[in-house]
């Protein structure tokens, strides 16, 4: 262990013997992680956070360290790539989607690694389970390929600076791409992705270079026009810490503005209380609740996936609960890259099937986006059809 930080089964297991977790469980969490698409690694902040008396439900245990048990069956149209990012790319790193806003991924590496995370074709260490692409580019190159993209396509007024998690790079890079991006007349937004206001809040507390830098540029940005924020990531209530809430406190105090993005997990935060609780706390700490997404179709974690008609539940009875502005959008990011579309705007529901269908016209007109529910939402003979015959195409030509 380096500085509290968990980063293999060996120190997990030591760790586990500390706490008292049954033999059994300890087991079911080695095997689950041989399974796991994302690699193992958790900070102290959050092994703090863990009831570990009451692993089997708690919520954070099970984002990072699914049980074997826990595993479901998959759906035959999951993908690694769910969003098709990778053909987005334009360059290493630089997903050109939408017209005017460009997704770069600085950085491939996160604090800790959640087991549902759409990219994981790219997140993190190679696993047993998944060999990770390589960008193959240093972040120097991927930074100043960014800058001459940006420099050449002025119609781009919005960049997202993701991966992977911010916090993962030194804030030298910080500095100098943001610098760079100061120049670029065209922008209007850039935001900055970081799930470490859960990892390791401390990070971001007043007089620290990630405070320090973020608030500079926040300041600069708004001289020239532009909208610095930060996205964060909490799904739970019990992940805004006191520490946690300390740290976006200061910045929205120094003028930062900071927007969550949840995932909606079934078993974790996918009932209307939880979500309730979770908006009365992101926004008691400066922090706008924003998205709230339908989980992506992403192989090896089919546990995670609600049914669509979870998410759209959920928000019809938040509808009115909080002021509009307090209220997150309900998202599904349709895969085959459609983009994010409202849950509510689809074309068709083959309730039979689990089957939704979406158009995205601003990406490609008439075309349609399919979106599926888990296999385990269907009747046992549907289930069976769907596994014999694996394709849309398949099941609706049986018919
Ligand atoms: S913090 Fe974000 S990018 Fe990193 S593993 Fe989690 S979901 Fe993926």
């Amino acid at each position: 262990m380096i500085n509290g930080v968990i980063f293999n089964t060996k120190e997990l297991l030591d760790y586990m013997n500390l706490m008292q977790v049954n033999s059994e469980l300890q087991y079911e969490i080695v095997e689950g992680i041989k399974k796991n698409t994302m690699a193992l690694r958790l900070t102290s902040h959050v092994l703090q956070l863990i009831d570990w008396k009451n692993i089997l439900i708690d919520p954070i245990r099970k984002q990072f360290l699914p049980l074997l048990s826990e595993y479901s069956l998959p759906h035959p149209s999951l993908e690694v790539d769910s969003l098709s990012e990778i053909s987005s790319q334009v360059s290493p790193g630089i997903i050109h989607r939408y017209p005017k806003k460009i997704l770069f991924l600085l950085t491939s590496f996160c604090p800790m690694y959640c087991s549902f995370c759409t990219r994981s074709y790219l997140v993190g260490p190679s696993t047993e389970t998944l060999s990770k692409i390589n960008l193959n580019k240093s972040l120097a190159d991927k930074i100043n390929a960014l800058i001459n993209y940006l420099k050449s396509n002025s119609d781009i007024n919005d960049v997202v600076i993701s991966g992977g998690d911010i916090a993962s790079v030194e804030t030298g890079i910080i500095d100098r791409l943001l610098a760079n991006l100061a120049t670029i007349k065209s922008l209007k937004t850039v935001r900055l992705a970081t799930r470490t206001l859960l990892f390791d809040p401390k990070i971001f507390l007043p007089n620290t270079s990630f405070f320090d830098i973020i608030t500079q540029y926040s300041d600069k940005f708004k001289q020239r026009n532009i909208e610095l924020s930060i996205q964060c990531h909490f799904n739970h209530p019990i992940e805004i810490s006191e520490e946690s809430q300390q740290a976006a406190l200061s910045l929205w105090k120094s003028g930062v503005i900071i927007r969550n993005q949840t995932v909606l997990l079934d078993g974790i935060n996918s009932t209307i209380d939880l979500q309730k609780k979770l908006i009365k706390k992101l926004v008691a700490s400066g922090i706008q609740p924003y998205y709230v997404y339908q989980m992506d179709m992403v192989a090896n974690a089919e546990h995670f996936r609600t049914n669509l008609a979870t998410c759209i539940n959920i928000s019809k009875n938040l509808t009115g609960v909080f002021p509009g502005f307090q209220l997150p959008r309900f998202i599904v990011d349709l895969p085959g890259g459609g983009g994010k579309r409202s849950v509510y705007e689809y074309e068709f529901y083959d309730q039979k099937y689990g089957i939704y269908g979406f158009k995205s016209p601003l990406i490609s007109g008439g075309k349609i986006y399919y979106y599926c529910d888990p296999l385990r939402y269907l009747e046992p003979n549907i289930q069976k059809e769907w596994t014999e015959k694996k394709t849309i195409s398949n099941l609706y030509s049986l018919n």
